[in-house]
């Protein structure tokens, strides 16, 4: 990564997340010199790994993303494979009603994995500090002009400009302020605890998610005795969470995973996220698109946030790329309509899909219990059915 000497560029991506990251590593490895980027994120260090501490589940589109790049080898010896996917549904905290077993594999190959995201950004981190072609600035951008040749950025005093600007800032984006970009949003209503668990019992690499009428609770495996545990509570039970002693939470993760993971001997790196849903109306305007969660944020239920993101960059680098192949520009409106029209479904089926499942499980209405165990067995007792929900979660039947 370079210095900035030139203030134009062939794209400005807002925001260094791990979705910007891989567009930007994504574009250079197959480009080379012929694409000049500028980053520009408000972080101060040039790869912010600190904050980064709970798990991902990266899926086979991802895992097909990181192929294409020559990092999967890497990446793989990181990762911990998820073999069996265990869903359940509970009346109470104790009580569960019903199971869902899936076997997490597409043809034979692993469906999806979980690595440690401080591990997946340095990786990436390492291959984007070995490129020239990319410019990295740490600072807040206070003005944006989109115009029909070319757009500009204003970082402190200096005026920044490209063909493209590509808004990868994240849910809170302070493109999608500045210009005024309208979403589809609500709140959940409800916050994610994410913390790290060192446990007795091998846990197999299965994967386990628990309805609770307080909201979902789920485990990933992320090493033999190590596992990451996300549990999304309503508001009314955030404050009971937030103040929740070690020891109480150990008992409550053990209470639900006994089983699979025996007792917590440790919990690392607990953190809170909020929660909401949020989808722009356009994913493009003139000479902008949004990728990652600066385009969508959904429920983490399913950990598909970052694959639906990676999907978005695989798809609009496409674009890119052969717009600089043929020598045409990058930012014209066909390209990026094409961007909209092709990401569009995926994010639409996805973002609905988690947030229906999140809406039908958590509540206390009694009278739902009986669908919510009905959508489990059923999907429980048709084999075809659980290859598909496999293959879904996947994204590898996804078309770009
Ligand atoms: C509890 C929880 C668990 C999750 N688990 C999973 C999972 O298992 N699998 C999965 O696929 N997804 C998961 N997700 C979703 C995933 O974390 C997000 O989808 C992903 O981090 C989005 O990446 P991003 O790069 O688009 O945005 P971000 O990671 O938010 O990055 C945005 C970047 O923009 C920068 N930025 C912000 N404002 C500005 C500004 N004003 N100027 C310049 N730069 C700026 C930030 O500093 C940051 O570097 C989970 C989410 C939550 C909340």
């Amino acid at each position: 990564m370079n210095q900035l000497n030139n203030n134009h560029s062939d794209i400005i991506i807002v925001g260094n997340g791990i979705t910007s990251q891989f567009l930007a590593l994504k574009l250079s490895k197959m480009l080379g010199n012929r694409i000049r980027l500028i980053i520009i994120d408000k972080q101060k260090e040039d790869n912010p790994s600190s904050e980064y501490v709970r798990a991902l589940s990266i899926s086979l589109s991802t895992v097909n993303l990181c192929k294409s790049l020559g990092i999967w080898e890497l990446v793989k010896s990181k990762a911990h494979p998820i073999n069996k996917i265990v869903i359940s549904h509970s009346i109470s905290d104790e009580k569960k009603t019903s199971f869902l077993n899936l076997d997490n594999r597409v043809n034979e190959e692993v469906a999806s994995y979980v690595i440690n995201e401080t591990a997946l950004r340095e990786i990436i981190f390492q291959e984007t500090s070995k490129l020239s072609n990319i410019n990295l600035m740490h600072n807040n951008i206070s003005e944006v002009k989109l115009g029909s040749d070319q757009i500009s950025v204003k970082v402190n005093d200096q005026i920044l400009t490209s063909k493209l600007l590509v808004a990868g800032d994240g849910r809170k984006s302070i493109i999608k302020k500045l210009l005024n970009i309208k979403s589809v949003s609500w709140d959940y209503n409800q916050m994610a605890l994410s913390c790290l668990i060192k446990h007795t019992k091998n846990n197999e690499n299965i994967a386990v998610e628990n309805f609770l009428p307080t909201g979902p609770i789920a485990l990933l495996p992320i090493g033999d005795y190590h596992s990451s545990v996300i549990w999304s509570v309503n508001k009314n039970k955030i404050d009971e969470v937030k103040n929740i002693s070690i020891g109480d939470l150990k008992l409550t993760i053990e209470e639900q995973f006994k089983n699979y993971i025996g007792e917590v001997i440790a919990v690392d790196n607990s953190s809170f996220f909020e929660l909401n849903f949020s989808i722009v109306r356009k994913l493009y305007s003139e000479r902008l698109v949004l990728i990652g969660d600066a385009a969508h944020s959904i429920h983490p239920l399913a950990g598909q946030g970052t694959n639906l993101g990676l999907r978005d960059i695989i798809c609009l680098s496409e674009g890119v790329i052969e717009a600089i192949k043929y020598g045409l520009d990058i930012g014209t409106t066909s390209y990026l309509q094409d961007y909209q029209k092709k990401r569009m479904p995926d994010i639409l089926t996805s973002a609905l899909t988690y947030d229906g499942i999140n809406r039908l499980y958590s509540n206390n209405i009694g009278g739902l219990n009986p669908l919510k165990d009905f959508a489990i067995n059923l999907a429980e007792s048709i084999p075809f059915l659980k290859k598909s929900l496999v293959k879904g979660g996947s994204g590898v039947n996804i078309r770009y």
